[in-house]
């Protein structure tokens, strides 16, 4: 019950807005379930408001998933803000005989995700001063390359670990799905569209043809056919926290996060068909990324080669660590809050964090 009495306080004292209020801009991005602009305030509101610059604001008009999704950002706003694009309001636009149609807004975070700065030769180096500052003391090699990758996937781990500690699994981890915020200067995650919260059970009962293929992990579903269903409706009942123990659905977003990392390192994995024929391989080796390695070392190109030598940096920890993420069965996934306790993270990574904030 409290849960939703406060959520109903806080929601109570913020701004609210209508459609009239804005003004679209340009198109950042179409799905199936929804169109994105960015987005401006119309008219001044008040001083309570701060997004009052031409641009400030994400708009993403959704179809009746958007309930969901608005209940996932109400709920990660209050719970673990940081991991996530800022939530400004959601709201149900229309709804006629076609279905519903709701309006979501976020604060503009800033323009590139990781798969934008992944599409340039340049990466990683395209994001080095903006996570790390300016002067480095490195000079451009694998130890440096090392460091902006192991900073960008400590910022990842650090949201996803605040998303899971609050019993959000996102189950869409993929680089499109994370943003740069120019603000913060970190990533952070977005689009919480397929997430599920295992707590009240909102959107538990997965809805696979959601999941992007090319991220998702084996078991695909995030529940074993053994757990009972939850209510897929807001209803505050809370689930007992054994069954996310149960069957370890956070790690679905592990397996996602150990592809992306595994991209940052290979460049030949960046690309769609890369990928593709990257999970055609993990498949063809029942998802055994050393066997993966082994079938691959033997025929690389000189990037794979530098590839797998960066990830060997640190006597292989680094390597280690990956493969505790990309691991067929869930329950041999480490954990992100795991992940940011080994020593691979803790250094660099995780001091940049402290400092920031
Ligand atoms: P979709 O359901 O279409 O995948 P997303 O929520 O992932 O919608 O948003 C689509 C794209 O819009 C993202 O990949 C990103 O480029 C951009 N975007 C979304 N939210 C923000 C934000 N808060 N700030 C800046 N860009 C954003
Ligand atoms: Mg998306």
């Amino acid at each position: 019950f409290d849960m939703f009495f406060l959520a109903f306080v806080e929601r109570l004292f913020r701004p609210t807005f209508k459609k009239d209020d804005f003004v679209l801009g340009k198109k950042l991005g179409e799905g199936a379930f929804g169109v994105v602009y960015r987005a401006s305030l119309t008219k001044k509101p008040s001083s309570k408001v701060p997004y009052q610059k031409e641009g400030d604001l994400v708009l993403k008009k959704a179809t009746e998933y958007g309930a969901v999704e608005i209940w996932m950002n109400e709920r990660v706003r209050r719970a673990c803000a940081n991991s996530c694009a800022v939530f400004v309001y959601g709201f149900l636009e229309s709804s006629s005989n076609k279905g519903a149609e709701y309006w979501l807004i976020w604060r503009y975070e800033g323009e590139a995700t990781p798969y934008d700065f992944m599409q340039s030769k340049e990466f990683p180096y395209n994001v080095e001063t903006m996570i790390l500052g300016e002067a480095q003391d490195l000079p451009k090699g694998l130890e440096r390359d090392n460091r902006i990758i192991q900073t960008i996937m400590t910022q990842l781990l650090f949201a996803l670990d605040g998303l899971h500690s609050t019993g959000t699994v996102h189950r869409d981890i993929k680089p499109q799905n994370i943003i740069f915020s120019e603000g913060s200067r970190t990533f952070k995650i977005i689009d919480l569209g397929a997430a599920a919260d295992l707590r009240v059970g909102i959107n538990y009962i997965p809805k696979e043809f959601l999941l992007d293929p090319r991220y998702a992990a084996p078991e695909q579903y995030i529940m074993s056919t053994q757990t009972p269903s939850a209510p897929s409706a807001p209803v505050a009942t809370t689930l007992s926290p054994v069954l996310w123990q149960m069957n370890l659905p956070d790690r679905f977003d592990i397996y996602s996060a150990g592809l992306i990392f595994l991209q940052m390192a290979l460049p030949g994995l960046r690309s769609d068909s890369g990928l593709i024929q990257l999970n055609r391989h993990l498949k063809q080796c029942d998802y055994d990324l050393i066997a993966w390695r082994k079938s691959v070392e033997t025929r690389a190109s000189s990037d794979l080669r530098r590839g797998f030598e960066l990830l060997d940096l640190d006597g292989g920890i680094e390597w280690e660590l990956l493969t505790l993420m990309v691991q067929y069965k869930a329950g041999q996934r480490i954990s992100a809050k795991r992940c940011l306790a080994h020593p691979h993270f803790d250094r660099e990574g995780l001091l940049v964090l402290s400092l920031m904030q």
